[in-house]
């Protein structure tokens, strides 16, 4: 194993909940440091190009409102397996189908608004950081 950095966003639908502190608890409870943490709202540009690997798919359009619908919270998470490790702690896409104690089935509302991203691979991992974060803004301890 290696120690990894990865991407993770509290989504709209979990801010408008105030729910980012219980969150950072199950990320930091899973081992996770947040090493970089920072308010934002999303442009439309911003989204569809955030999501530009879904642009084809049929929920893309709506997946934009959504997340331009609020502010959201963009992290990196640092630990050993971080990108693996934070995508167990999130559950599956579709919080009916989420394992109990993940992110997903305690809060998420619906297969859209499930409440957090997590990058997938150590190559979007590094992609989705520099496209949130100045070098300057992450300390790698
Ligand atoms: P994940 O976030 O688990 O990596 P995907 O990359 O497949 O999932 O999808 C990106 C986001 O698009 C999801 O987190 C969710 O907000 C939304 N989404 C995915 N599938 C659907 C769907 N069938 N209907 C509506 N929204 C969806
Ligand atoms: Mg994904």
């Amino acid at each position: 194993m290696a120690i990894e950095n990865t991407l993770s966003i509290i989504k709209p639908d979990a801010t408008k909940r105030n729910l980012t502190g219980l969150i950072n608890a199950k990320l930091e409870n899973a081992g996770l440091k947040i090493i970089g943490q920072k308010r934002i709202q999303l442009n439309k540009t911003m989204a569809e190009n955030f999501y530009y690997v879904h642009k084809d798919k049929p929920f893309f359009n709506d997946l934009v409102s959504f997340m331009t619908s609020g502010p959201v919270i963009v992290q990196v998470l640092r630990g050993d397996n971080a990108i693996k490790i934070n995508r167990t702690v999130m559950g599956a896409t579709d919080p009916n189908e989420a394992e109990e104690g993940t992110i997903r089935k305690e809060f998420a509302e619906t297969i859209e608004a499930n409440s957090v991203h997590g990058s997938d691979s150590l190559e979007n991992a590094k992609k989705e950081i520099a496209f949130f974060f100045a070098e300057i803004e992450i300390i790698n301890q």
